[in-house]
Order: structure tokens, then C-alpha cells, then sequence
């Protein structure tokens, strides 16, 4: 785990408005904008606005989380069917070995392209 889980990253400035980013969905608890370094031609990161603590997946131990998960696992599907996406593929980094940079939880939306298996 990379520092204090409530300090803010650059994805809370994408919420407040303060740094722009190109949105693709937003609801009450969720944000979804473009990647701004894709890595397919359709790369698109899926935020809580409110990271309450999570800023990486292991630290999703509340009863609240379950929820919050919940609702923004059911926000991409919606993003997926909403843009015709067809096959696609969900990634979560946690921690920097698996490639997290920013420490605020995200799930990576990737279709457009032949995805390989395993991801390096
Ligand atoms: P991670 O490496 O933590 O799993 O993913 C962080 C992602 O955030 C990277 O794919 C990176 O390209 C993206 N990213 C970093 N800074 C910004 C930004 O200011 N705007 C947008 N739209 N994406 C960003």
C-alpha cells in the first residue's frame, strides 16, 4: 500500500472539475472519462466520486465498499451496452506491482481491439 488512502490524487480533481477530462458517463456515486494514455481504442477509467478510503482495492473491507463495488461494477456494464462495446475487459491495479499510479480506486475499461490472455 503506497501512502495515506485519504490523500487526494489527481482523479479527485477530475471529480471537483478542476483538471478537465473528456466524460463518458457520470452518476450519483461514479465518474467515468477517457484514459488519457490509451492503451486500446477504447480505454476508459471508472472512478467513485467519493473514494472514502479506497484508494486501492484491498482496502475494500466495509460493508459500504460492498455496495459501492457492487454499483460500479453494474456502471460498466451499463457504459459497455450504452457504447455497443461488444467483448471487452475489466483490469483493476492494486498496488505497484501490478501497475497502479493513482491511488484512488479505478477500474480500467478496455475493448476495441484483440485482448490478449495472460495480460502482461
Ligand atoms: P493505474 O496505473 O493506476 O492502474 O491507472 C492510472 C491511469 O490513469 C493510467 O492509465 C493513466 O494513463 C491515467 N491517468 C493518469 N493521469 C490522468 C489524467 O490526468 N487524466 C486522465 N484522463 N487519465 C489519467
Amino acid at each position: 500500500m503506497a501512502g495515506d488512502p485519504n490523500e487526494k490524487t489527481i482523479f479527485d480533481k477530475i471529480v471537483s472539475g478542476e483538471m478537465p477530462s473528456h466524460k463518458v458517463y457520470e452518476d450519483e456515486r461514479v465518474l467515468a472519462f477517457k484514459d488519457v494514455n490509451p492503451k486500446a481504442p477504447t480505454h476508459i477509467l471508472i472512478i467513485p466520486k467519493n473514494k472514502d478510503g479506497l484508494s486501492q482495492l484491498r482496502l475494500a473491507q466495509a460493508p459500504q465498499h460492498v455496495e459501492l463495488l457492487g454499483h460500479l461494477m453494474c456502471a460498466i456494464a451499463k457504459i459497455a451496452h450504452e457504447q455497443n462495446l461488444g467483448d471487452y475487459r475489466i483490469v483493476i491495479n492494486d498496488g505497484p506491482g501490478a501497475g497502479q499510479s493513482v491511488y484512488h480506486l479505478h477500474a480500467h475499461l478496455l475493448a476495441g481491439r484483440p485482448l490478449g490472455w495472460p495480460p502482461g
